[in-house]
């Protein structure tokens, strides 16, 4: 009876670890194809200044729609685009894209928007990245200090060196980068010191519970603390309700991000969001 089960259960288990590389390889195949069929989009979703809620910077945000599959999410296309090699040329669209849009945006409104990219460890170690960025901005003349580039704490994990070597440069030729989802991984503050960051994003996940975590609440003032002292900038994220809002106020945060203030919005969408505020400012 039992080695019947076991039998069983073997079964399961393979057909449905088959199935999952199967899958994988499906969406790798299509992920080839949707860079050429024009498939991937760039969502972006405003930063804001908490007091007054003006937009002061945006994030850019992939997003996938495949005709057969519908919506493909970035927790489901990054791990994928990064196993198959596609993050290098999807990851330099994406740059371009943004820089597109930082010249578009300037042409419209005759004021430099910063936009923040996020960058795969995979990308960022290729030994012609920097080039590659910087090349990115000359073409589309853009300031260097509106390109952010959002890493997160596994890029510690690759080589540390050479990662903060790489970020030394960069913060040389005036691009911005900030630390995506603080608090999620092993990095403490001490480590914080060593890495040339611009800006440190609160992850998500010390703000949902920000108004009755002590716990977040004692993170996120250290976290106010010490950017103060080390001259970071720093930024919320995931904030969906005004009390969670209120609270970062009051702790000393100035920017946040999340769906109480916008969804991520296609160009055209974020754009409008944009005039309007210039229109009722
Ligand atoms: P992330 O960089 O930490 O981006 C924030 C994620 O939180 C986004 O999810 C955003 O839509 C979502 N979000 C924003 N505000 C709220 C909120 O108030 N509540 C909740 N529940 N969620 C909120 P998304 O777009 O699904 O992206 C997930 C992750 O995928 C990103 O996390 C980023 O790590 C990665 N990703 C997205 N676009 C790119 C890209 O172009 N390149 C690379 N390498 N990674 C990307
Ligand atoms: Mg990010
Ligand atoms: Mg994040
Ligand atoms: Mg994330």
């Amino acid at each position: 009876q039992s080695k019947k089960n076991g039998r069983d259960c073997f079964c399961y288990f393979s057909r449905e670890f088959s199935q999952q590389a199967e899958q994988a390889l499906h969406l790798t195949n299509m992920l080839h194809k949707a860079l050429e069929k024009e498939e991937l989009q760039l969502y972006y979703q405003p930063q804001v200044d908490l007091e007054s809620r003006a937009i002061i910077a945006a994030e850019a945000l992939l997003r996938w729609h495949n005709d057969e599959m519908g919506w493909i999410s970035p927790a489901q296309m990054i791990p994928i685009a990064e196993e198959s090699g596609l993050i290098l040329p999807i990851g330099q669209w994406v740059l371009e894209q943004v820089a597109q849009q930082i010249r578009s945006h300037y042409e419209t409104n005759k004021e430099w928007l910063p936009i923040a990219v996020n960058i795969s460890v995979k990308q960022f170690i290729t030994d012609d990245f920097i080039e590659m960025v910087m090349k990115i901005i000359d073409a589309h003349a853009i300031p260097a200090r509106c390109l952010e580039l959002e890493l997160t704490e596994s890029l510690m994990l690759a080589d540390v060196e050479l990662a903060v070597k790489k970020m030394g440069e960069l913060h040389t030729l005036g691009v911005p980068l900030a630390l995506d989802d603080f608090g999620t991984g092993y990095t403490s503050l001490a480590y914080l010191k060593r890495f040339p960051v611009n800006k440190i994003k609160l992850d998500r996940a010390f703000v949902t519970d920000i108004h009755h975590s002590k716990g977040d609440a004692a993170l996120a003032k250290s976290l106010v603390a010490f950017t103060r002292e080390m001259e970071f900038e720093l930024i919320a994220e995931g904030i969906e309700e005004e009390i969670q809002g209120e609270y970062l106020k009051a702790m000393g945060f100035r920017y946040g991000q999340g769906y109480l203030y916008s969804r991520p919005l296609p160009k055209e969408e974020f754009s409008k969001l944009f005039t309007n505020q210039m229109l009722t400012a």
